[in-house]
Formats: C-alpha cells, sequence, structure tokens
C-alpha cells in the first residue's frame, strides 16, 4: 500500500527521522495558514508547495495545459497560496504517471531547507527494501541524490552502493557508519547521516514496510541530515497488524475498478486491450493472457478469482470487466480442481442473467472436476455464451469474437 509524502513524513518523524517540515492543504486558504504556522515553529520565510500524489517526479512534472510543476518553491508567504492554487485541482503528469496524470487534491506546505551557509547544501540517495532473492533487507545508498536513480544504475552504477542487513539481528552500528563512510560524510554530518540511517531502519522495519525511499536526503548548509521527499510502501500482508496504517489509505489515488475488485476479494489489474478475462489462479491467469494475445487480442485486464470461485465471485469479476469500455469480449478460463465445473457454470449463468444486459460475446473454458457437465449447462442455457473445453479451442472462439468486432 502506498501513501502520500505527508503521511509517509509523519511516520517517519514519530521514529525520529529528521525531515522537512511540512504541512498539508487542500485549498489556498489553507495554505497560506499552513504556511504562517510553519515560519511560527522554524522561522522559515521560504517555502516549497509540493503536490501530493502517488507517483514520483512531480518537481519536473507538468500541471496539464499549464507551465506549472508539481514542486514549486515560495519565495515568500505571500506566493504560498498562488502556488497552490496552481497545482490544486489541476492533474499533475509525471514519468511516473503515464500520460493521464493524476489529479492533485493535496498539496504539502514545507519549510525551505535548501537555505545558504557556509556550505552548499547537498542531496544523497536511500533507499531500504527486501531483497527477495538473498532473504533480507537490503540499504541503498548513493552520493547521486535527487536524480532519477534507475538513470544513475544505468551510467554509474559504482556510485550506487548496497548494505544487506540481517532482518533477524537487524541493522548493526557498524553497518550505518559504513554507509555514512560510504556517502563521503565526515564530522557532525557523519554522526546526523549515521543516526538518520538507523532511526530510518527501525521505521521500516517496525511498521512492515516493503519499500522506503527518501530521494533526497539533504544535508543542509549546516549540517543537519533531513528527509527532503519520502516514498513508503507498506507491505498489504501485514496490515492487518497495523490498523492505523491501513487507514491512510487514499482510494483516490488507485483505480476505481482495482479498488471494487480488493473489496470482493478479486485479485484485479486494469490493463489496456479489448479482451477480458476471468480465472481462477494467477499462473492460469498470466498463461490465459498470453493465449489472448497468441490469438490477435489483447488483455484488457489480469483477473484471478481465486481458488474458491462461486456465482457471487463470478457476478462481482463479470461486473467489474464490464465496466471498462474497451472490453469487446471475455474469456472466461476456470480449472476445475478445489472448485467444480458445474458449479461455476451455473455461477456464470446466474451472473449473465442477474447482470442482463450483456451485448458482448463470452467465451467459457471449464477444464477439470466435471467438465463435461459444465459445458452441457452453458450450452443449454440458451444465452449468448460459447464454451470449449480445450484452451486451443477457446483461443480460437476469442479470435473470431474480436474479428466480428473490428
Ligand atoms: P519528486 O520530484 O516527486 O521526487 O519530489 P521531491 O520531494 O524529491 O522534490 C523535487 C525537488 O524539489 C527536489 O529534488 C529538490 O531539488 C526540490 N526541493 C525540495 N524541497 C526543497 C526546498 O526546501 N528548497 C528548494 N530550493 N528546493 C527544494
Ligand atoms: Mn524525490
Amino acid at each position: 500500500m502506498n501513501i502520500h509524502e505527508y503521511q509517509a513524513k509523519a511516520i517517519l518523524e514519530k521514529f525520529g527521522v529528521r525531515i522537512q517540515r511540512g504541512i498539508v492543504a487542500e485549498t489556498p486558504e489553507q495554505a497560506l495558514e499552513a504556511g504562517k504556522k510553519l515560519t511560527a515553529e522554524t522561522g522559515t520565510s521560504w517555502f516549497v508547495v509540493k503536490s501530493q500524489i502517488h507517483a514520483g517526479g512531480r518537481g519536473k512534472g507538468k500541471i496539464v495545459g499549464t507551465d506549472y510543476n508539481g514542486v514549486m518553491l515560495a519565495k515568500g508567504l505571500d506566493q504560498v497560496p498562488i502556488k497552490a492554487g496552481q497545482m490544486l485541482g489541476g492533474t499533475l503528469v509525471t514519468t511516473q504517471t503515464g500520460d493521464e496524470g493524476k489529479k492533485v487534491n493535496k498539496v504539502l506546505i514545507a519549510e525551505d531547507v535548501y537555505y545558504p551557509g557556509a556550505e552548499e547544501p547537498k542531496e544523497y540517495y536511500l533507499s531500504i527494501l527486501l531483497d527477495r532473492a538473498n532473504g533480507c533487507n537490503v540499504i541503498m545508498a548513493s552520493t547521486e541524490g535527487g536524480m532519477d536513480i534507475e538513470e544513475v544504475a544505468e551510467h554509474s552504477p559504482e556510485k550506487i552502493f548496497k548494505e544487506q542487513i540481517n532482518p533477524i539481528v537487524g541493522l548493526q552500528p557498524f553497518q550505518a557508519r559504513k554507509i555514512a563512510f560510504n556517502l563521503g560524510l565526515s564530522g557532525d554530518a557523519f554522526k546526523e547521516m549515521v543516526k538518520f540511517i538507523t532511526a530510518l531502519y527501525n521505521a521500516y522495519d517496525s511498521i512492515d514496510a516493503a519499500m522506503f525511499e527518501i530521494n533526497p536526503v539533504l544535508k543542509t548548509s549546516d549540517n543537519k541530515i533531513l528527509a527532503v521527499d519520502a516514498k513508503v510502501d507498506i507491505d498489504d500482508n501485514a496490515l492487518f497488524r497495523h490498523k492505523d496504517l491501513a487507514e491512510l489509505r487514499d482510494l483516490a489515488e488507485e483505480d476505481p475498478l482495482e479498488v471494487e475488485a480488493s473489496a470482493n476479494h478479486l485479485n484485479y489489474v486494469k490493463l489496456d486491450g479489448n479482451v477480458g478475462c476471468m480465472v481462477n489462479g494467477a499462473g492460469l491467469a498470466m498463461a490465459t493472457m498470453d493465449v489472448i494475445k497468441i490469438s490477435g487480442g489483447e488483455p484488457a485486464n489480469f483477473l484471478d478469482v481465486g481458488g474458491g470461485a462461486n456465482a457471487k465471485t463470478v457476478e462481482a469479476g463479470f461486473r467489474i470487466i464490464l465496466k471498462d469500455p474497451n472490453v469487446k469480449a471475455i474469456l472466461i478460463n476456470i480449472f476445475g480442481g478445489i472448485v467444480r465445473c458445474d458449479r461455476v457454470a451455473n455461477g456464470v449463468v446466474e451472473a449473465y442473467k442477474a447482470i442482463g444486459s450483456i451485448n458482448i460475446p463470452i467465451i467459457v473454458r471449464l477444464q477439470g472436476t466435471n467438465a463435461e457437465e459444465g459445458a452441457r449447462i452453458i450450452n443449454e442455457s440458451g444465452l449468448k455464451v460459447s464454451s470449449a473445453v480445450v484452451l486451443k479451442d477457446a483461443a480460437a472462439l476469442v479470435k473470431e469474437a474480436i474479428a466480428n468486432v473490428k
């Protein structure tokens, strides 16, 4: 589960990670109030206004139809509501949002932390993630902060340091020092970075995060180390033991069809194609998508209805697929192992009747326990549903269905 920057920063702060302070606002008036409060708290007179969307690259991203960026500096309190107004209600397109962009409903008004001093402020990169291959956590660190890390990885991989952390024993003090040393730090900044990394790892571990990415981590001109940005991804499978964190979910940031699917315990990912598919089992769903492509179609979605498919889940799946206007045919591919094919067939027929106006061809392939009986139920239903037992035949039917559409 992804959360917003302002929420991530609040979590980090609770664990003693120094952050760039900010206050969230939903209107230009609230932005002005937030600016005043920040000045009272921190003494800052410059601010950064930051769009809160679930995607990075905001600084370089543009609000559609304007030249405004998703992160902008406000050199004075009077500029804060103006910049906030330029973002709020707009659609922000970044390299991570896709062309359709994301609507900006909230902005974070933050203190300017790039103030001049004895030394230039310097940006670093830090992330913590799960290293599945090695069964441990890994901290990635780089002196090339503020940049696209994929770019650094491609052109100068030697500038990314990786430190594996054993999840049982946790981050060891020597490891935090090693990272700070690799970043070329010394003196107060070194000590601050060690503290920062230690607190950060503790936060990552405590909230069952799947990923932390702090880009940039800033060394201020007076040698403080703080998080300017914060991307936090929490492991969905651990949310049951973090009820307070589960509440941070922002449904407005997620695809509405995916939200509906997850409410029905369906594993659904929307794609751009024209053939909807409903399958039991993730592996079979992937194979089915391949078959759709081979028969000349493009999958409109990934949908795994799980092992216990019944009339209710089939109906919920149908409704979700049908809400996608690109869908021109639906392929249902069920392997009857635990779930019997006749029960699925009855589920399809019931769901079809319950929904009423389905005007696109539906191809059902049932294989496994009671497959023949399932096919008979479909064929005798009198509905516009074709059935197949062999996947190749189902693919041929899909091909025919989409050829008729074109
Ligand atoms: P992202 O573009 O979505 O990754 O958003 P970030 O939070 O990383 O902000 C983008 C950029 O804004 C940073 O890399 C900084 O260069 C700049 N920025 C962020 N905070 C400040 C600040 O307090 N002062 C100044 N001058 N620039 C800032
Ligand atoms: Mn960033």
